[in-house]
């Protein structure tokens, strides 16, 4: 299959598009927004389906904030969210622990935002905040004496990233009954200009190489999230939309849940990678070919307005 852009679609064939879908599943940073600002005609375009009767949820990698900290931002950027239509990766790791019914502690390597949804639920946690290398690496291994009451090491974006850490997350890891768990596989971030923004994935990646092992992983596109979403929102795949501006995580997950599937050229996927995918005639196999695709989420406003 190749994609199509939603503009050369007829007007029976988009409307008919639009009215197949109930319930639309969007990626947050490069679809809605880039880091703190707006992209510009994408709140119009979810009010409008809002107002077309489709629910809309929004669902993103990103684990530095909590659900309650979303709700601000989407405020402040002008979408109008609830906290039932949020769900983030830091989310995402306290309901895992939950799930397993999980009583010890957790070691985070990440942010606050991971530490308070833990916190909601009452799991005990340590490690959040810089942990900066002093002295020689032969005595930090050395004097660490590890917290016999950590039963989990959870891995997601973390700017204080650092020797120490990773050596305890490691040591932590020798015990194959503590869970890993990874937020996200994004190794990069939508980067401000042409310079380099390293993502979780890379964190995550470092810590399996250290402790080897596999973490698992929570949110796009692996099958804890669409488990959870599913069940959580009742989705009937063939009636959903997910909306996303990365192949690899986005639409590979709505492919792999059986939605349909809208790339934004907003973010991390380029018109050039559009290109070498409908040259290369869809790879037929290759399951990161959206269905649709937009140079912005506005696409299908303008597409809506006019049909
Ligand atoms: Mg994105």
């Amino acid at each position: 299959m190749i994609t199509k852009h939603v503009s050369t679609l007829s007007k029976v064939e988009f409307q008919t598009f639009i009215d197949s879908i109930d319930v639309v599943l969007s990626d947050c940073d490069g679809v809605l927004w880039k880091e703190t600002e707006v992209i510009e005609n994408s709140p119009e375009t979810v009010n409008k389906l809002k107002q077309l009767g489709k629910k809309f949820f929004y669902i993103t990698n990103n684990n530095t904030k909590t659900r309650s900290e979303f709700i601000k931002k989407c405020k402040d950027l002008k979408y109008d969210a609830t906290i039932d239509e949020i769900v983030c990766t830091s989310f995402l790791a306290a309901m895992y622990l939950k799930e397993k019914k999980f009583d010890k502690k957790a070691y985070i390597v990440g942010t606050a935002g991971i530490a308070n949804e833990l916190n909601d639920e009452g799991i005990k946690h340590c490690g959040v905040g810089p942990d900066p290398m002093e002295g020689d690496e032969v005595d930090l291994v050395t004097n660490f004496k590890p917290d016999p009451e950590v039963g989990a090491v959870i891995v997601g974006f973390d700017k204080f990233f650092s020797f120490p850490k990773l050596v305890k997350a490691a040591t932590y890891l020798q015990d194959p009954t503590v869970h890993f768990l990874g937020t996200n596989c994004d190794t990069e971030r939508p980067s401000p200009n042409t310079n380099a923004f390293p993502g979780t994935g890379c964190f995550i990646t470092t810590i399996e190489s250290a402790s080897n092992r596999k973490a698992v992983m929570l949110g796009k596109p692996e099958p804890f999230l669409s488990e959870y979403i599913t069940k959580k929102y009742g989705l009937i795949p063939e009636r959903t939309l997910m909306i996303g501006d990365n192949c690899k995580t986005d639409i590979l997950l709505g492919k792999r849940c059986g939605f349909k599937t809208l790339l934004v050229l907003t973010g991390i996927t380029t018109q050039g990678d559009v290109d070498a995918m409908n040259a290369s005639n869809g790879g037929s196999k290759d399951v990161t070919i959206p269905d649709y695709y937009a140079n912005e989420l506005g696409d299908v406003l303008k597409m809506i307005t006019s049909s």
